[in-house]
């Protein structure tokens, strides 16, 4: 049985690329409503399953969650499309059991983007880089106690070495630190030749200088990182999070941070994004902590990229194919019986 060649956008904001590319393949769009206040405005459920309607496919925008109660109420719905990497605005587990794909778009712009971006915050933390600019300006100059660590010989603990900590595992390499892995989902064998050591997540925690996560956020990894493995870092260690808030305790981090349980750290990613204005880590000294708006790893390229991935991703789906995005594949053969038999 042929899909309608139709899909929901539910963002505010306009993919053109996608768009085009839809377009020109034929497909009609059905687009959300232009929000002035898109950042806080949310769908609600009834709202967002009515405009999803007869579609297909749903590619939602990066604010809209994509519930198992909405999905239950989607009939025709066979796939949910990010342009993004991180997927946990949708109940995955859901669609899993509805025989619906979920899809991703992992493109080298995004995650090359963001391993890039990662050594940037590395370099900052480690040299001073904000403290020391500040104090210039402020009339200081060049101080002994203001100098910066030597990163060669250094130790840097990755947790979640996929994509983006393997490619981040490839730089520090040839800067000559030392690499520490933990991910309970890769093997040893996978990563050696990029200069990892496995180890358990302690071990880590214990030796590293620098720990940067790297975690798709799930179940296992919300809340991963807390006060308790704080105290099991070098009090002289930092701390960057370029992968998805929650996956570290933001007030344990707040406090951690202002005891000087840890020397500093570096987050692009939050609890509540935007980042609202009481939130208790602006107020954290600046010279310790880095702050960058989920947008540190993000280039003209990887908008591009991930949105021409999203609707290749769609018209392979449109034509009852399997396409590589699929982050589900458990829902593949009752997709299959439900919507292709
Ligand atoms: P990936 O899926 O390739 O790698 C994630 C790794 O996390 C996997 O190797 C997986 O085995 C591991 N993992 C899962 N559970 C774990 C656990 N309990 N403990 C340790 N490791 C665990 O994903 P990726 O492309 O490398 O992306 C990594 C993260 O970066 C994702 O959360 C993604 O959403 C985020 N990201 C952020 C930005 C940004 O703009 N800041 C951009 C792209 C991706």
């Amino acid at each position: 049985m042929a899909a309608k060649r139709k899909i929901c956008f539910t963002g505010p904001m306009r993919v053109t690329i996608a768009e085009d590319i839809l377009r020109k393949a034929g497909c009609e769009l059905v687009l959300g409503k232009p929000q002035d206040d898109f950042r806080t405005f949310r769908y609600e459920r009834k709202e967002l399953v009515n405009l999803i309607g007869e579609c297909p496919i749903v590619y939602p925008s990066g604010r809209d969650v994509i519930t198992g109660e909405i999905l239950d109420s989607c009939p025709d719905l066979q796939a949910v499309v990010k342009s993004s990497i991180g997927i946990e605005t949708v109940d995955v587990d859901a669609a899993t059991d509805l025989g619906i794909l979920c899809c991703n778009s992992p493109t080298p712009e995004n995650y090359m983007g963001v391993a890039e971006a990662t050594m940037g915050l590395m370099v900052a933390l480690f040299k001073r880089l904000k403290f020391n600019e500040v104090f210039l300006r402020n009339g200081g100059w060049k101080e002994l106690e203001n100098r910066g660590t030597l990163m060669l010989g250094k130790t840097v603990g990755i947790i979640g070495v996929g994509r983006i900590g393997q490619n981040v595992a490839k730089r520090l390499d040839s800067w000559g630190m030392k690499i520490l892995g933990y991910d309970p989902y890769v093997k040893q064998e996978t990563v050696a030749t990029l200069g990892v050591k496995m180890v358990s997540l302690e071990e880590l925690l214990q030796q590293s200088d620098l720990v940067t996560v790297h975690v798709v956020l799930t179940r296992e990894t919300r809340g991963m990182l807390g006060m308790r493995e704080f105290k099991m870092m070098k009090p002289t260690a930092f701390i960057v999070n370029t992968s998805r808030g929650p996956a570290i305790k933001e007030a344990d981090l707040v406090q951690a941070l202002n005891e000087n349980t840890i020397a500093g750290a570096a987050l692009d990613v939050f609890d509540e994004e935007p980042m609202p204005m009481e939130n208790p880590l602006r107020r954290v000294d600046p010279h310790r902590l880095i702050l960058t708006p989920h947008n540190i790893g993000a280039n003209p390229g990887s908008s591009e990229a991930g949105q021409r991935m999203a609707a290749q991703s769609m018209l392979a789906i449109l034509r009852g194919k399997v396409p590589d995005t699929v982050v589900n594949p458990l829902a593949i053969p009752r997709w299959k019986e439900r919507f292709w038999s």
